[in-house]
């Protein structure tokens, strides 16, 4: 009789907490050779899969995250998307949200498991939520449908009790274990005695096609938030920055701003120049509605509907559009409708 093959899992250490130590001398935490990562978690042992692993040199904190980063990271993916069932990448939580929203539109028709986790306390520590969400995080990417099909086939966060999707994500909490969130999307998972897949809300492709990887994020591209006290100078500084193709922007309640000419006349201004503007909500729930007079002056400027989509996604999707070479009108009208799961349709 076969033996069933062991799941076989690239874990990528980017950085972050979850793989950092206490400098003695200065007594901030700094990052550390991967080794010691899993040495620090031997019950990752006994998990019985195949684990290698590929590290970033040195590793980061996501700080200090950028597209070249995330380049390397979709390349390694790339280059072993065949020899592996799954993977799983460390990486610091301030950018964690970012990178997944990056990921799931530079990885197009991914259709295997990649499962972003790190921790609030390193993986050291007595009380490190670190040691958990990497083992759940492996038990996730090796986990397969009665069918043999990966259960998750897109980008994923792990993060103590839940499993989100990456691009519906946020971190929400600088110092609980429970630290993100998709507030317009349900979690794809729930994770207690037992990890609870919501299978409804698991992203499939309609059509199966080869990974395609879109390597050329392009950053010209800002938030712009609004708050009660913002003047013309100011705002008309940030929307005629040199070189800036998109800009998110980051409104009251159901995606309003000032309806004085003031404002209005500098958003448009702005878009006839060619600036793709996208109006996402400053709330950390719900999403940009046509319910106020206040919106519909902005959208009459020519702003565009980020629908529920997050910041993080919005940013990102800008960079990977306008990276593909579209014009301004193309990057708008995809802000329409989903790529990957990112906005409610
Ligand atoms: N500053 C760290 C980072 O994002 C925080 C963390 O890992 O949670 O890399």
């Amino acid at each position: 009789m076969n033996t069933p093959r062991r799941p076989k899992l690239l874990i990528i250490y980017t950085g972050g907490t979850i793989g950092m130590i206490e400098n003695p001398a200065t007594r901030t935490l700094q990052p550390f050779d991967f080794t010691h990562l899993i040495d620090n978690v031997p019950k990752v042992r006994k998990l019985n899969y195949e684990i290698d692993n590929i590290s970033f040199n040195p590793p980061i904190d996501s700080s200090d995250m950028s597209p070249e980063h995330w380049v390397e990271i979709a390349m390694a993916i790339e280059r072993n998307y065949r020899a592996y069932d799954g993977f799983v990448v460390l990486h610091g939580t301030d950018t964690m949200a970012y990178t997944a929203s990056a990921l799931s539109f530079m990885l197009e028709n991914l259709s295997k498991p990649v499962i972003i986790t790190g921790s609030q306390l390193p993986i050291g520590e007595v009380r490190t939520d670190g040691e958990e969400n990497l083992i759940t995080a492996l038990q996730i990417a090796a986990s397969v449908t009665p069918t043999g099909a990966p259960t998750v086939q897109e980008v994923a966060i792990l993060f103590e009790n839940y499993l989100w999707r990456g691009n519906r994500s946020t971190k929400m909490s600088a110092d609980n274990f429970n630290a993100f969130k998709s507030n317009n999307y349900p979690a794809l998972a729930k994770i207690g005695l037992g990890i609870h897949f919501n299978n409804d809300a698991l992203y499939r492709l309609i059509e199966h096609r080869p990974l395609r990887t879109h390597y050329n994020m392009d950053s010209a591209v800002m938030f712009i938030d609004l708050f009660p006290g913002l003047t013309e100078q100011t705002l008309r500084h940030q929307l005629n920055t040199p070189g800036i193709k998109g800009i998110v922007l980051k409104t009251y309640g159901a995606g309003n701003a000032p309806t004085e000419a003031w404002f209005t006349d500098a958003i448009r201004d702005a878009v006839d120049r060619g600036v793709v503007i996208i109006n996402v909500t400053q709330c950390v729930n719900g999403g940009v509605h046509k319910r106020y007079q206040a919106g519909d002056a902005l959208a009459a400027s020519g702003a565009v509907s980020g629908h529920d989509i997050t910041a993080e996604a919005a940013i990102t999707k800008m960079m990977y559009l306008f990276g593909l070479g579209l014009a301004p009108e193309d990057v708008r009208d995809h802000f329409g409708h989903s790529i990957c799961g990112e906005i409610t349709v």
